[in-house]
């Protein structure tokens, strides 16, 4: 048996129907001629005009925040807290222009950007957008103070360097390249000169108004001497914000020097002497720990040091041959013409060796006695110099010649011509520099010749 449906409404039910009819009719029409709700939209106290719904804003919010991140390089977040909704009943919408929006959502203070900040001693110095990227910076940093071919035993920052994630605002954040120039310079500009035909870094640092000094340590590579015309010279003076210490391991070679022996000959005359054989310079290896800041030297130590090759002694022939007695009378002659212009003593609080006379260049200088040549050559303040030995440990000096006659071993007589007056050596004005020596102790000369005081 089946079952029947029947479809038919009582008189209750039908009115019902009509009132919710006549209800949605009434709402209609309502919403046809009259206001509706809607949001009006503020991003920083800006009125942008309105949305019905806040999604559009989002929808807005969130294609701006892709747009951030991809110019950018990092996760970008827009700070919606700036972002304000009232709601609004209006007849006609006036609606958002999305590009205005967009402009002003986009703005640097708007939103914020994951970011890298590098602090020193705590002090905010640089952002970057990936920790790859600080972590890079700090490894370039210590790489722009390092030198090829050296040993570092360790590199580190002197102060106290941290790297931490923040938000920051887009224009707080850093290029690569600027972070690096900004860190190690103090600054992100980039002043040039080039070099130019006749120029030198003296001329530079004259025409920018920089000290040598300073142009100098902007450019440490650079080697005055070999300026080259096209080559770049910075104008900027670093102020770098970090210290970068480095010790490195360096071995230098030095030179050891050599003693004198000495072997008496009967060969040579009293008081000549002669090389028998060359000294050789020793080489020792020294190992140095050299500590840097930023390039400059603060300290050096020896470690440990190698002798590579030791010292070979000069040997040195010392004459025992009597000068022929017959040579050296023991009395002094005059050896020059001329005025006495510097006796002997204590002068300008140095002491004078010997007595000086003045006379024209070229005038003939006398040995003062016979003996024999020991000396005849150039010996530092003296200039050209002739020693005679005259026996008994008497020596003659004749220095600041302008030309010698004899030579080592010659033996002479008194009165010989044996050089010419001259101003070499330390002199002032053409003069002979005379000097008697006992025992090579330097004796007042005038207790042996003859010049008168003017
Ligand atoms: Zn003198």
């Amino acid at each position: 048996m089946g079952r029947k449906l029947k479809y038919k409404y009582n008189p209750l039910q039908m009115i019902s129907l009509l009132i919710i009819g006549l209800s949605i009719a009434a709402m209609m029409a309502l919403l046809a001629d009259s206001t509706r709700s809607v949001f009006t939209v503020s991003i920083n106290g800006k009125s942008m005009g309105q949305v019905q719904s806040k999604n559009e804003i989002y929808k807005i919010v969130d294609s701006v925040e892709k747009d951030l991140s991809r110019k950018y390089g990092t996760e970008a977040t827009v700070n919606e807290e700036m972002i304000l909704f009232s709601k609004a009943k209006v007849t006609e919408i006036a609606p958002i222009n999305e590009e205005a929006v967009v402009q002003e959502l986009s703005k640097s203070e708007n939103s914020y950007l994951k970011s890298w900040v590098m602090t020193v001693n705590g002090d905010k110095i640089v952002a970057l957008n990936s920790e790859e990227k600080a972590g890079q910076l700090l490894k370039d940093i210590k790489k722009h103070y390092l030198k090829e071919g050296s040993r570092y035993l360790d590199v580190s920052f002197k102060e106290a360097v941290e790297i931490h994630e923040k938000n920051i605002h887009a224009n707080e954040l850093f290029d690569y390249d600027d972070a690096l120039r900004y860190v190690l310079t103090g600054t992100t500009e980039m002043k040039e000169h080039q070099v130019k035909k006749g120029e030198s870094l003296w001329t530079i640092a004259e025409k920018y108004k920089i000290s040598l000094e300073d142009l100098e340590t902007a450019n440490p590579d650079t080697d005055p001497d070999k300026l080259q015309i096209g080559e770049k010279i910075s104008l900027v003076i670093p102020k770098p914000y970090l210290t970068v210490v480095t010790t490195e391991k360096a071995v230098v070679s030095e030179k050891i020097m050599f003693k004198t022996t000495y072997e008496k000959t009967e060969a040579l005359y009293e008081g000549e002497e002669q090389i028998k054989k060359d000294g050789i310079f020793g080489v020792k290896e020294i190992e140095t720990q050299v500590k840097r800041e930023n390039g400059e030297i603060v300290s050096t130590e020896n470690i440990d040091s190698t002798i590579i090759k030791e010292p070979l002694n000069q040997i040195v022939l010392l004459g025992t041959k009597a000068i022929p007695s017959s040579l050296g009378t023991g009395a002094l002659d005059n050896p020059s013409r001329g005025t006495l212009t510097s006796v002997f003593g204590r002068r300008w609080g140095r002491m004078h060796s010997g007595i000086d006379i003045a006379n024209k260049e070229g005038t003939p200088i006398m040995a003062a006695d016979g003996g024999v040549v020991t000396f005849s050559g150039w010996k530092g303040n003296y200039g050209l110099l002739v020693i005679i030995s005259h026996g008994n440990n008497r020596t003659t000096y004749y220095g600041h010649c302008n030309e010698i006659l004899v030579s080592k071993g010659d033996v002479v007589e008194k009165g010989q011509v044996i050089a010419k007056m001259g101003n070499t050596g330390n002199a002032t004005g053409v003069h002979l520099h005379f000097e008697v020596r006992v025992d090579d102790v330097p004796q007042d000369p005038l207790k042996y010749v003859e010049y008168t005081i003017n």
